[in-house]
């Protein structure tokens, strides 16, 4: 991990959170899926199911296609994670903050095929991001690096049963 931040204190992070992201999810609805006959590739991004998971690399030629999670999701219109930051920081360094969730998003998706961001929208009050993700671990990890690299406060709020995370991250001090 290459945050902004080298100060990653995770005792420290550990103490601001209200929870602790659960061990045992519900079993993700998305995931259900998906066909049993190996290999199977995602004709909308090309990540191929194989030995138990979604991965990047060359599909084998035989593979059967079949829309993954993520690609589900993100025709659904059903994201897994939410994060929503405010304050008057944002306002100050929305590019900075921006860019620090796309490269999150980048160094897990590389790993994790089905984790991705779905979009940014303003908040409607203007004062505000609102960024929806495929992946429930995906907005833990967001709200951990924009608190490692800003401080402020974050909140983290899991849905076991609707395989969801909501993180809210609010700074104000400039
Ligand atoms: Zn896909």
């Amino acid at each position: 991990m290459s945050y902004p931040s080298e100060s990653l204190d995770i005792s420290h992070c550990a103490r601001e959170h209200h929870d602790r992201l659960p061990r045992e999810w519900r079993h993700d609805t998305y995931k259900s899926t998906i066909k049993p006959d190996e290999p199977v590739v995602c004709p909308t991004c090309r990540a191929f199911f194989h030995e138990g998971h979604w991965q990047w690399g060359d599909t084998p030629s035989h593979a059967h296609e079949s829309q993954c999670p993520a690609c589900h999701r993100i025709a659904d219109h059903m994201p897994a994670g939410f994060v929503s930051i405010s304050g008057a920081f944002f306002n100050v360094h929305r590019d900075e903050i921006e860019h620090l969730i796309h490269n999150v998003e980048k160094q897990q998706k590389a790993e994790h095929p089905l984790k991705r961001l779905i979009k940014i929208e303003a908040i409607t009050d203007g004062n505000g991001i609102l960024i929806t993700l495929t992946d429930p671990h995906l907005a833990h990890d967001i709200g951990e690096a924009l608190h490692s690299a800003y401080k402020g406060e974050v909140h983290y709020e899991y849905q076991k049963e609707e395989y969801t995370t909501r993180v809210s991250w609010r700074r104000d001090a400039l």
